[in-house]
């Protein structure tokens, strides 16, 4: 297989939380020792409750936040913690897009220039003028009108200024973007144009996604391959069709149940979690699901499982995969 662009080799954050409330060592483990590759040309989904850590995973990836143990590569090369000239530079090949631009644009400023700005600031263009027709080219590409330019930001719907957020991120020509929940405050309609938008962006640009979402719905329609995280770890991981096909982990199962089938008959499979998601303060040594899991036993409380490969490519962390009712069976 060929090299990936994006690598991350047990990539580890814990924020210090220590003092007021807590105790001087208690640490929030908000990713623990999450492995992965991205390859060129797909998009890698990434699902998860509220809080299980998939921010701060991109956050550490891009060296926004620094990180407390593990490795990142980009086309081969370390980027972990990487600062100075180098960061900027890998800032650019690699885009962040949001769940709010509205909160990263200047009310003040129009459209036009909110995408200009950055252009020109990094010297991705050299005059003002290619900076005006670019961004022109821009506003076309993700489906605006020209006239936009001129219009501000509260002019917009919130499907027109996730537009504008895109065509900011791609006025740096980034290889990768990085869609953390992009989508999820949008309404179901404009969500499938926006995902339809990042398909054509996807083909036309030969970009590669790394799509963060917690609606797995909305991340299985986008995603080759999905990885999916618990309070900070990688739980299960596969490409999209074998982890609906041959789902092995419990908690992933509980997330397939809860999307809502295309039909009025009344879904009674449901599988309804108890409680919330837990702490990330000092995690149990055990699962880190077994609290919430229907298929528990006392095993899963002391020791912690292992991710393993149980099929081609088909990664999970269960010690009782193989009693998972509709689960693999090993061929
Ligand atoms: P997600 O994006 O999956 O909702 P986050 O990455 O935002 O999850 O958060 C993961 C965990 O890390 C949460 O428990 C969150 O409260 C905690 N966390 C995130 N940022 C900080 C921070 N700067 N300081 C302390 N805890 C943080
Ligand atoms: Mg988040």
């Amino acid at each position: 297989m060929a090299e990936p662009v994006l690598k991350a080799e047990n990539v580890t954050k814990y924020f210090d939380i220590g003092g007021g409330l807590f105790k001087k060592a208690d640490k929030v483990h908000a990713v623990e020792n999450v492995s992965f590759s991205l390859y060129d040309g797909e998009t890698l989904g990434i699902v998860g409750e509220s809080g299980s850590g998939k921010s701060t995973l991109a956050r550490v990836i891009l060296g926004l936040v620094p990180i407390t143990s593990g490795k990142v590569f980009y086309n081969g090369n370390d980027i972990t913690g990487i600062k100075g000239p180098n960061a900027k530079y890998l800032r650019q090949e690699l885009q962040m897009v949001f769940q709010d631009p509205y909160a990263s644009l200047n009310p003040r400023l129009k459209i036009g220039n909110a995408i200009m700005e950055p252009m020109l600031v990094n010297k991705v263009v050299q005059t003002k003028e290619d900076a005006k027709k670019r961004t022109l080219e821009l506003l076309e590409l993700v489906g605006l009108h020209a006239q936009a330019a001129d219009r501000f930001p509260h002019e917009f719907s919130g499907g027109q200024r996730q537009r504008v957020g895109i065509a900011r991120a791609l006025a740096m020509n980034p290889k990768i973007l990085i869609c953390d929940e992009s989508v999820s405050a949008l309404d179901v309609s404009v969500q499938a144009q926006i995902l339809n938008l990042f398909n054509k962006l996807k083909k036309q640009l030969k970009l590669t996604y790394m799509f963060i979402g917690h609606d797995l719905s909305v991340v299985k329609y986008i995603s080759d391959r999905i990885l999916v995280m618990y309070l900070g770890e990688v739980i299960e991981m596969a490409e999209t069709e074998e982890l609906f096909s041959h789902t092995l982990h419990p908690y992933t199962k509980a997330l397939i149940s809860a999307i809502p089938l295309p039909t009025t008959e009344k879904q009674d499979d449901r599988i309804l979690l108890e409680g919330d998601i837990p702490s990330t303060v000092n995690p149990p040594s055990g699962c880190r699901f077994c609290m919430r899991c229907f298929m528990a036993k006392e095993k899963c409380r002391h020791e912690h499982p292992k991710l393993e490969e149980i099929r081609p490519g088909h990664f999970v962390s269960c010690h009782y995969w193989n009693e998972l009712e509709g689960g693999a069976e090993i061929d």
